[in-house]
């Protein structure tokens, strides 16, 4: 079972997004799927439902509890989050870290996309303890840079501490205005710090993204198929599912 970190703990560089378009892409394919939403912000939650039944809440790893994924398509499940999870972020007892491991180990998917909240604490380490990979997506811009090398090290030090072998399956930029003109400077010298981890699909900022997600709770690929975030995401798929078999 492959187990897909999706972070980075700069806000807004497109995770949850890119998380929702992920869900589909691998449900389509013929994959059993769970998405699993560790950020009390709930914002992959509402991309998906408008109530969250209570006992799919992912809070319940923290209460010694194991959540019922809801079912929202016949393979595409929801383990979710809503604010009432950031009671939990203050208790970081050492067993805290690994509930999300053990609850994941339990059940039996292709593939468990897991999305985190911006920051490093407890919900990221639990998500990045629990991963086999991890997909960041990142934006272009200076502080995206700092901010890489602080997850780079907590993976790092993850590695080291927990004996786990998590695999970092790339950085992509998932949300960027292509046409500012510190992009091309900026994502060169990203490109050569970083190589080949950089993933060749860039998907671009467009408001249809968000009309599709926020208004529609449908991936942009469905709502404008021809559009060119549609087909980004799409290309992106591809390239995510050769390094995921590689
Ligand atoms: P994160 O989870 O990293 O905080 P989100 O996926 O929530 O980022 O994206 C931040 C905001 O940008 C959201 O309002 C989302 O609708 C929007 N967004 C994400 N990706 C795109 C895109 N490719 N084009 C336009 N808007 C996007
Ligand atoms: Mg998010």
């Amino acid at each position: 079972m492959i187990k897909l970190g999706i972070a980075n703990q700069k806000g807004g560089v497109g995770k949850t997004t890119l998380a929702f378009h992920l869900s589909y892409l691998f449900a389509r394919s013929g994959k059993k799927v769970l998405m699993v939403d560790m950020d009390p912000q709930g914002n992959l939650t509402s991309c998906f439902v408008d109530e969250l039944p209570e006992e799919s809440n992912v809070k319940r790893i923290f209460e010694g509890e194991t959540p019922k994924p809801f079912r929202f398509i016949e393979n595409l499940h929801l383990v979710g989050s809503d604010i009432t999870l950031s009671k939990y972020e203050a208790d970081a007892k050492l067993t805290n870290f690994f509930r999300l491991k053990t609850f994941l180990d339990s059940t039996n998917y292709d593939i468990a996309i897991i999305d985190t909240p911006p920051s490093l604490g407890l919900f990221t380490s639990n998500t990045l303890i629990a991963s086999s990979h991890v997909l960041i997506p990142a934006d272009v811009s200076r502080f995206s840079m700092f901010g890489l090398k602080d997850l780079l090290n907590s993976i790092e030090s993850i590695r080291k501490s927990t004996g786990s072998d998590i695999r970092i399956v790339g950085i992509v930029i998932a949300f960027s205005d292509t046409r500012v003109n510190y992009f091309k400077e900026l994502s060169q010298e990203m490109s050569e710090k970083y190589g080949d981890l950089f993933f060749k699909t860039v998907i671009p900022r467009s408001v249809r993204v968000k009309e599709a997600v926020s208004k529609a709770k449908r991936p942009v690929f469905d709502a404008y198929p021809k559009h060119k975030s549609a087909i980004a995401y799409k290309e992106f798929f591809k390239e995510l599912e050769a390094r995921l078999n590689a």
